[in-house]
């Protein structure tokens, strides 16, 4: 059984009222960070721990946090990044519906280390029902005095918002979410400068992912050499994956970094195998955005080794033959599913979402959607697929924001794959299937 630092509470019943929160060990880090700690020393165990972002991009979160600009003056921001809508991750609701104390305990510990007085929770529409949650949870905390003025006779005083986003896969990119937050359209902002410099209203701002503000807790309490003891190499403690797909046991799993991913797939303590006893074909280990690798590729690195739930060990072979860790959206795909077909989903899915503002992103994106269609209407020829793998790379690295790349990069992996496939489409007679498919696509899209 692997140890558990963010999910350890999670079977304790009531555990989402402050009562059980506090009686099982609840705001220690705060009591801790406030009374013990100046804010230099929390971001030094922070440091140490060796944590890095949860939201996808793993950049060293002590480092972020030291990057922050200090004018004297100025107001400087902690904002939440809970925008979570790459597809295949949710394990940021799971955590915020059921331990939402856990994250508004990180938010104060993270604030007071930042010298934040205003910090700012942004989470996305479709989560309305999870911002009632946090709301309620902060209603308790300002009642037990761990929000507001002098927090436990202390001189530090904070007070934390829940702002709802509307519904924008773009708010997610923290340049995008702070425009949103500032209350304009989320467009992503041309960096530099960035927003540990210039973020919300122009003032020095960090931005964090719920995961990562959360795993602020056990690193005060336990300190940051402890941490950092758990999982291999850079990949430091303990990461919750959002297992989904063609498995046993979909849910969220706290899993210590370092974990074979195998064992995460077949074990009954995580995804319980293949759904049916059937082969698995494909995983997209860490949600839509990411390569996606064959069953081959996912087990073992190209050099044989055992593929590990690590950034370094899912980034082996670079997207020769690796993908990323990314936010931890795991979907696992068995023998019957059409890769095609998924990718036209995921297609589908950036172009709708693209905020339009970079060429090569609007309309890379609605090209390769139409191309895909094209194919799996029957429609396609060989030279289709070679245009999808141009259209790819002439978006990779082009574009104002990542998106552009996270609609790229599904579409190279899959044609570097699984190029045979997309020539069987193309070379199948239209049959009755096809037709039926197409008509399913069509209403499907409306
Ligand atoms: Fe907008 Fe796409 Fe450009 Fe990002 S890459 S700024 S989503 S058009």
């Amino acid at each position: 059984m692997g140890k558990k630092l963010l999910l350890k509470n999670d079977h304790i019943s009531g555990i989402q009222s402050y009562e059980v929160y506090r009686q099982n060990g609840g705001y220690a880090s705060v009591e801790k960070a406030l009374k013990t700690m100046t804010p230099e020393a929390v971001v030094e165990e922070v440091k140490k721990s060796g944590l890095r972002g949860r939201g996808g991009a793993g950049f060293p979160c002590g480092m972020k946090w030291s990057f922050l600009a200090k004018p004297e003056g100025v107001a400087r921001y902690l904002v939440c990044n809970a925008d979570e809508s790459e597809p295949g991750t949710f394990k940021d609701r799971y955590l915020m519906e059921r331990i939402p104390h856990l994250l508004i305990e990180g938010m104060i510990t993270a604030s007071y280390a930042l010298g934040c007085s205003n910090s700012y929770i942004y989470i996305r529409g479709e989560y309305f029902y999870v911002s009632r949650i946090l709301e309620n949870a902060i209603a308790e905390a300002y009642a037990n005095g761990w929000l507001g003025k002098n927090i436990q006779g202390t001189n530090y005083s904070l007070d934390l918002h829940v702002q709802v986003g509307a519904g924008a896969y773009i708010c997610g990119e923290e340049t995008a979410l702070l425009e949103s937050l500032e209350g304009k359209r989320g467009n992503p902002r041309i960096k530099p400068p960035f927003p540990a410099i210039a973020g919300l209203y122009g003032c020095p701002t960090v931005v964090n992912n719920v995961e990562t503000i959360a795993a602020v807790v056990p690193i005060v309490n336990e300190g940051g050499d402890e941490y950092a003891k758990i999982g291999i190499g850079k990949s430091t403690g303990t990461k919750l994956i959002s297992a989904s797909g063609h498995i046993n046991k979909p849910g969220v799993y706290e899993i210590e970094m370092g974990l074979p991913v195998e064992e995460f797939i077949y074990s009954e303590e995580y995804c319980g195998g293949i759904k049916g006893g059937r082969k698995l074909k494909a995983v997209v280990a860490g949600g839509s955005s990411v390569p996606i690798l064959p069953a081959n590729l996912i087990l073992k690195t190209a050099a044989g080794e055992p593929r590990l739930m690590s950034y370094e060990s899912l980034a082996d072979g670079g997207f020769a033959t690796g993908t990323m860790l990314g936010s931890g959206g795991f979907i696992v795909m068995d023998e019957s599913t059409s890769i095609v077909k998924n990718l036209w989903n995921f297609s589908r899915f950036y172009h709708h979402e693209s905020c339009g503002q970079c060429s090569p992103c609007r309309e890379g994106t609605g090209w390769m959607e139409k191309v895909l269609h094209k194919i799996l209407d029957g429609h396609g020829t060989i030279e289709d697929i070679d245009l999808l793998w141009d259209i790819q790379s002439k978006i990779e690295g082009k574009t104002i924001c990542p998106l552009g790349d996270a609609a790229a990069w599904p579409v190279a992996s899959a044609i570097r794959h699984f190029r045979s496939e997309f020539e069987e489409y193309v070379k199948q007679p239209k049959s009755i299937q096809d037709v039926k498919h197409y008509y399913r696509l069509q209403e499907a899209k409306f």
